[in-house]
């Protein structure tokens, strides 16, 4: 990344579905307005409260087909039967502007970048527990019966996936987790980046492992 896109720096957040992304990132972005947070495209509908090109870019299959023909997208992939992808355009020009880009995208879209920029650092955030989990996704009242049965589906394999990531985080209470991925991004002075990691690996024990 550095080499081939100046001093940016490009980071992906992944975890299964209702584990608390959108919120951590909500609270990431409201303590760090530089970080730049990629938006992407779906063909998904709007959920309430969610606006074009705020949260995502709200496209018909034919749009987002299009894209993936034009070679727009860094990555993308299906998830419960919707399309994701991330924009390419805005994110190289604000890792160019040496921005820190952080994506918030499955693990198709995480191995995908993996291969593509493997300097990217790469975060799974994990729940405390797959009760948890059905509890956030039926708290959050904005999916269908089905969609939450999908999700739950594909968190499963997506849990058991999170080894190959750089780092976990659980997120259990929501300020220690926050403040775990802030210790990872911004290590203290005296604190090297890899002990941040090391240290934030002790998240590592209390994980949910999946049959
Ligand atoms: P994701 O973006 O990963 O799909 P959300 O950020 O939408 O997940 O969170 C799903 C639900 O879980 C929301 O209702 C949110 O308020 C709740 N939530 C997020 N983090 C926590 C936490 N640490 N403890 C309890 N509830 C949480
Ligand atoms: P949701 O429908 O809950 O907003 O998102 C469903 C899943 O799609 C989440 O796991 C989210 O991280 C992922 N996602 C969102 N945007 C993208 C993207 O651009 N690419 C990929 N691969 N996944 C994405």
């Amino acid at each position: 990344m550095q080499e081939r896109w100046s001093s940016g720096r490009l980071i992906v957040l992944t975890g299964p579905s209702g584990v608390g992304k959108g919120t951590l990132l909500k609270a990431l972005m409201k303590r760090h307005p530089e970080l730049y947070l990629s938006i992407s495209a779906t063909t998904r509908a709007p959920r309430p409260g969610e606006v074009d090109g705020q949260h995502y870019f709200f496209l018909s299959r034919a749009e987002f087909q299009a894209l993936i023909e034009q070679g727009e997208l860094l990555e993308w992939a299906e998830f419960a039967g919707n399309c994701y992808g991330t924009p390419r355009r805005p994110v190289e020009a604000a890792v160019q502007e040496g921005k820190w880009v952080i994506l918030e995208i499955e693990l198709e879209g995480a191995r995908q970048i993996r291969h593509t920029f493997p300097e990217a650092l790469r975060i799974f955030v994990l729940p405390p527990s797959m009760h948890e989990l059905e509890h956030r996704l039926r708290g959050r009242g904005q999916d269908s019966e089905e969609a939450i049965a999908r999700r739950l589906e594909r968190a499963r394999a997506e849990i058991n996936a999170a080894d190959e990531f750089d780092v976990q985080v659980v997120n259990d209470d929501l300020s220690v987790a926050l403040e775990r991925i802030e210790r990872i991004l911004f290590p203290a002075a005296d604190e090297p980046a890899e002990t941040a990691i090391a240290l934030n690996e002790i998240a590592l024990n209390e994980k949910v492992k999946t049959p």
